[in-house]
């Protein structure tokens, strides 16, 4: 039978319990989730492509079977349909987040429309989290770990030692 595969692209610099909300929940719903680093988001990113790959297998290493962390550069649904996938996974916090989304989706579906995009809603806990926010605590010395798993913590501590 065919596997139903949803790439979740993002930066993850670095990855959230948000994120891995999104993660999970996304596990429920396909056979197979692959979490997709994006590259050219490096610049301006705290860690590299490769520290934030190695950071997410650590995070996510007892879910590892139907898990895939990777990474891709380029046009995010041709590396969507080189996964044997059809869906693009992301997750909505406030309506803030929903203009950009939009926009996105809108375009990877000008570009490949048999690609879709599919978000889910933050889980409540997680509404106001993302890895901006979380790495303004850490940089400030303040604690996170209500919002990152442990691996995320002791790595940020490694950028901003107290
Ligand atoms: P990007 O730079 O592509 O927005 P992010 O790593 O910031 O990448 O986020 C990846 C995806 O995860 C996006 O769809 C984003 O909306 C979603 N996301 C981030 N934080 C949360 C959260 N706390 N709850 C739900 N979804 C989230």
């Amino acid at each position: 039978m065919k596997k139903h595969i949803a790439v979740y692209p993002g930066s993850f610099d670095p990855i959230t319990n948000g994120h891995i909300d999104i993660i999970h929940r996304g596990l429920q719903v396909f056979d197979e989730v692959v979490v997709a680093v994006a590259r050219n988001s490096e610049k301006k990113a705290l860690f590299s492509t490769e520290e934030r790959v190695g950071i997410i297998r650590d995070a996510m290493a007892d879910n590892c079977d139907r898990l895939k962390v990777d990474t891709f550069d380029g046009l995010l649904v041709d590396y969507v349909l080189s996964q044997g996938a059809r869906v693009i996974l992301r997750g909505l916090r406030a309506v803030s987040d929903f203009e950009y989304e939009f926009q996105i989706a809108q375009m990877n579906r000008a570009v490949r429309e048999e690609v879709e995009t599919l978000f889910m809603m933050t889980s409540v806990p997680y509404g106001y989290l993302s890895s901006s926010i979380v790495k303004e605590v850490a940089s400030l010395g303040g604690d996170m770990s209500e919002f990152v798993p442990p691996v995320v913590e002791k790595a940020l501590r490694q950028k901003f030692p107290i």
